[in-house]
């Protein structure tokens, strides 16, 4: 575990349910390895298959994904990549200039995203190698670094060079900085003015919420959170559904039945570019979107395949609500 001090300053010490505490703080559920909502796996998005070696994740053709680095601001009790993230960095570090040599010869990819971990637990001096290397690709439309830092640890964001760097960075190639606000009590004056900072360069935040039970499983605390992202400047992106993740799933995850109430409910109330995020299930098989139930069948669309399987891009998929089930593969095919 770890907690900025400022992060662990956000939880309210006398309340055993404080949605930012559960974020944060170990809790005995997590000796649960499975459990009442279904099977789990360590590797929900299938990231092991898709490993081509010196910290590269290819799933999508047009993406590709370097682990910068395994640590974190803070290690959030949710995480999918839970099996992976705090271990030794030095790997990963060695290996981006072979990364980056990965990315310049396959010019299908017209991405990538920094992750890991996190990439700004780096020494900007490291950062600015890793996006130099990235700069020249002609190939790649723009970049993406994903952050939770701007959340848990902000004051991150008031290092003038890590500014002066995504700036000039932005010039070249464009430069999006996905983040994970998952509650409203996250939206403080520190964050608010680190969003400022970095929009001020120039950069795009979008935010990556997940759908967690005790944190966000309510109409309310969606609406609320939605709404002081877009009253900040960052945009409501993707709203995840709970990975079956081990360890994580048992606690946190909630049936697609009532999470797909609670986000139509939440929908109605909000404006245009505050109910802008796309609720999704982050599948091995691809990101699925959750649109929404037609009487007791949930109704999805896939917007990401694999390679090999290019005719499940867009398709529709419609499957049986259950009362526990909380992924694709728990709720039955729906008979024609
Ligand atoms: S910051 Fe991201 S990678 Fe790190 S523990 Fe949290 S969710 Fe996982």
């Amino acid at each position: 575990m770890n907690i900025p001090r400022y992060y662990l300053g956000l939880i309210d010490k006398n309340d055993p349910n404080d949605p930012i505490g559960h974020l944060a703080i170990p809790a005995k559920e997590e000796l649960v390895v499975a459990g009442s909502m279904g099977e789990t796996t360590g590797d929900p998005y299938g990231d092991d298959k898709h490993d081509k070696g010196n910290g590269i994740l290819h799933k999508y053709p047009y993406s590709a994904l370097i682990v910068a680095t395994e640590y974190c601001s803070m290690y959030c009790r949710h995480c999918f990549r839970k099996r992976l993230v705090g271990l030794p960095t030095d790997k990963t570090l060695e290996n981006f200039q072979k990364a980056a040599e990965y990315v310049a010869k396959h010019s299908e990819i017209t991405n990538v995203i920094l992750s890991g971990g996190d990439p700004m637990m780096l020494p900007t001096s490291v950062l600015r190698g890793m996006l130099s290397a990235l700069a020249g690709i002609k190939h790649l439309n723009y970049v993406r670094i994903a952050s939770r830092t701007p959340v848990v640890f902000p004051m991150r964001f008031f290092d003038d060079e890590l500014l002066d760097l995504f700036r000039e960075f932005n010039e070249k190639k464009t430069l999006y900085l996905p983040t994970h606000f998952n509650h409203v009590n996250e939206i403080t004056d520190l964050s608010t003015e680190a969003a400022l900072r970095i929009r001020q360069t120039g950069v795009t935040v979008n935010n990556q919420a997940v759908f967690l039970r005790g944190v966000n499983d309510s109409a309310k605390a969606l609406i609320d959170l939605m709404n002081g992202l877009v009253r900040i400047g960052v945009n409501p992106y993707y709203l995840y559904q709970c990975m079956p993740v081990s360890r994580v799933r048992h606690h946190f995850q909630i049936p697609l039945k009532e999470g797909v109430d609670i986000v139509s409910t939440a929908k109605r109330s909000l404006d245009g570019y505050a109910k802008r995020f796309k609720f999704i299930m982050g599948h091995d098989i691809g990101k699925i979107e959750i649109c929404g139930r037609h009487g007791d069948n949930l109704v999805m669309s896939q917007i990401h395949a694999r390679p090999e399987f290019p005719e499940e891009a867009s398709r529709i998929i419609i499957r049986r609500l259950t009362s526990s089930g909380g992924w694709l593969e728990d709720l039955p095919e729906v008979e024609a």
